[in-house]
């Protein structure tokens, strides 16, 4: 069976094509899909019966399921295990907001980045995620919730920009299927500097932010093996280009490690690189992960501090779910373990 969740419109259109229907037919299967949400093809009802069975021979609509929720009573964070249909699992986590539902979506099965501090990368990538996987995230944790997921960051498990396609997929049916504004996508990077480029080039309006974690080339080549490949010069000019390009304000990822990045020394070179530049550093102190020596900052009020004061805009992620096991990849990590 061919599962239609998650194809494109042009895939929408193709299948009509193949089934021998006009292509406004298409355009119909692509708002049942995703706008309407229909979970099976009775429900179709501008589609004749004749159509509904031969679509039911060939393909059918099929969800993954969550198995497991931990939710947090004092923020109404919920983090989700969802089990996709190979077997594999994935994380998503729903944040509540004064200003809506915000959910952390996972573009890959585990991650090949390596970053030091993070748990999704231990054990490797396993698989690239399909757009309709990544989808998934919002239709089961709205269905479960019952509400409606308004801001979607690509910041769970994987390094979206090495699922390229799929995640260019992924936000033009979250955009134009689900009717999630381009500006409420935020997608976040460790810093893959090709695809920053040709991402420039989709001139999209959606939020890039880019995993930084470090102003220093030779700490970042600690941390992060990715600066290795490509240091902070390329991929400051890349992310300049990026801005020319889209006028889309930058953001910068940094979780604070105790000794490491969180210095005197980090802010005065956090100025020198971004003094009078429209970025926005968005601090958090490093989530504990078992089996690493980082430990999070106690600075991070200091750093954010010596940060306005040298004139860097800059905010402290308000801390989610410090209850359950918010730092990603933590959840699949245990539920692989035991
Ligand atoms: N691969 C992408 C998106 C997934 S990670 C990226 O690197 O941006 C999402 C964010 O969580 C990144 O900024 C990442 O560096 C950060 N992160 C990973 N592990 C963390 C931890 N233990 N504590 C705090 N932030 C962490």
């Amino acid at each position: 069976m061919n599962n239609l969740f998650g194809i494109t419109k042009e895939g929408c259109l193709e299948v009509m094509k193949k089934l021998g229907e006009p292509s406004f037919r298409g355009n119909q299967l692509y708002q049942w899909l995703y706008e309407k949400k229909v979970t099976n093809f009775d429900a179709c009802t501008n589609f004749s019966k004749a159509l509904r069975e031969k679509m039911k021979a060939d393909y059918d609509i099929e969800h993954g399921a969550i198995i497991k929720i931990q939710s947090d009573p004092e923020d109404q964070t919920h983090k989700y295990l969802i089990r996709l249909q190979d077997g594999e699992c994935i994380e998503t986590v729903l944040m509540a907001y004064h200003h809506g539902y915000s959910l952390c979506v996972s573009s890959q099965v585990g991650c090949a980045m390596g970053c030091a501090f993070c748990a999704s990368t231990r054990g490797g990538l396993v698989r690239n995620l399909t757009a309709g996987e990544i989808l998934d995230q919002i239709y089961l944790v709205e269905d479960e919730r019952q509400v409606r997921v308004s801001n979607v960051v690509i910041m769970g498990i994987g390094e979206p920009l090495a699922n390229y396609r799929a995640v260019m997929d992924f936000i033009a049916l979250a955009n134009s299927g689900w009717g999630i504004g381009m500006r409420k996508i935020t997608l976040s990077t460790c810093g893959l500097v090709p695809e920053i480029d040709r991402l420039a080039e989709e001139d999209l309006q959606i939020n890039l932010a880019i995993s930084l974690h470090s102003p220093f080339q030779s700490v970042r080549e600690q941390i992060m093996p990715i600066a290795k490949r490509y240091d902070i010069q390329e991929l400051l000019k890349s992310c300049k280009k990026y801005f020319t390009k889209t006028s889309r304000r930058l953001t910068f990822e940094y979780a604070l490690i105790a000794g490491v990045n969180d210095r005197p020394e980090d802010v005065r070179e956090l100025t020198r690189l971004f003094k009078g530049l429209p970025v926005h550093i968005n601090l958090i102190a490093l989530n504990p992960v078992t089996e690493s020596h980082l430990k999070g900052s106690k600075n991070v009020n200091f750093f954010s501090d010596e940060l306005k004061r040298n004139g860097i805009n800059c905010t402290i992620r308000r801390k989610m779910g410090n209850n359950i096991d918010a730092a990603c990849g933590q959840l699949r990590q245990q539920t692989k373990i035991h």
